[in-house]
């Protein structure tokens, strides 16, 4: 199980190596996805609470990054977190996500990306249920679930 003192034990030494690498230029990425896409996941936007794809979708499957299709969540790991946003308590893989502390906006949290392409998916918070009290809250943007 994957803990917070994972989570920071990542995001301040060392990211597991991704399976695979996805390199792409801006100009690439910006003609591989949509605009919305483009500023969640290439420019670390944040979409609109509520009023987004997987929110409240509880459809058994995985979810895989709409930047490169690797496999990011399983919905098993998903749960209501009631924050707006699709919540998950565990990554799909340890080395399917990378953290990246992150204190803009005047908030000390940590960043979950795509461990392959860069793309950014959302946080990661230590306030989700037990046993591991994670919160990923992440993108409905930067997913695409698939049937398992
Ligand atoms: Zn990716």
């Amino acid at each position: 199980m994957f803990r917070w003192i994972d989570v920071i034990k990542y995001a301040k030494y060392s990211n597991p190596e991704p399976i695979r690498r996805v390199e792409k230029t801006e100009a690439e990425w910006q003609e591989q996805l949509t605009p919305e896409q483009f500023r969640v996941m290439r420019q670390k936007g944040t979409e609109k609470p509520y009023r987004n794809a997987y929110c409240r979708s509880y459809e058994p499957g995985v979810y895989a990054c709409v930047g490169c299709g690797s496999l990011l969540f399983d919905s098993k790991a998903k749960y209501h977190a009631i924050s707006g946003w699709p919540s998950f308590t565990q990554p799909f893989n340890k080395a399917a996500v990378k953290y990246v502390f992150d204190d803009s906006h005047g908030m000390k949290r940590v960043e979950v990306m795509c461990n392959v392409c860069d793309s950014h998916l959302g946080h990661v918070f230590h306030d989700g249920p037990e046993p591991a009290g994670l919160r990923y809250c992440i993108n409905s943007e930067s997913i695409l679930r698939q049937d398992t």
